[in-house]
């Protein structure tokens, strides 16, 4: 905190996926901001970790100087009714877990 870099962390949206036959969970960068590749960020264990916690500022793996902000993508907001939240959370199901980030 209070260090201040001029050009600051850029954003790197991340999903959450966890290791078929394991419990762990990995941030996915899909696009990093710096090299335009993909990037894990480990982000614990599916029964212990939040892995909310991971979130924010990471050293870039592809450039060790610098760092991104990992974020949840913005989810576009339509007022969902109740048939398309509920078919939303079905879906959501995997990635979500059972965290709430509100
Ligand atoms: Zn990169």
């Amino acid at each position: 905190m209070g260090k201040r870099d001029r050009h600051g962390p850029r954003p790197a949206y991340v999903t959450l996926r966890d290791l078929p036959g394991t419990r762990l969970m990995f941030w996915v960068v899909g696009e990093c901001p710096y090299c335009a590749g993909r990037h894990l960020h480990p982000a614990g264990n599916l029964r212990t970790a939040d892995p909310g916690e991971r979130l924010g500022e990471q050293t870039a793996p592809c450039d060790p100087t610098r760092t991104y902000e990992l974020q949840l993508p913005p989810r576009p907001k339509k007022k969902p009714g109740k048939q398309a939240r509920r078919k939303e959370r079905r879906e959501g199901r995997m990635l979500e877990l059972d965290w709430d980030d509100e």
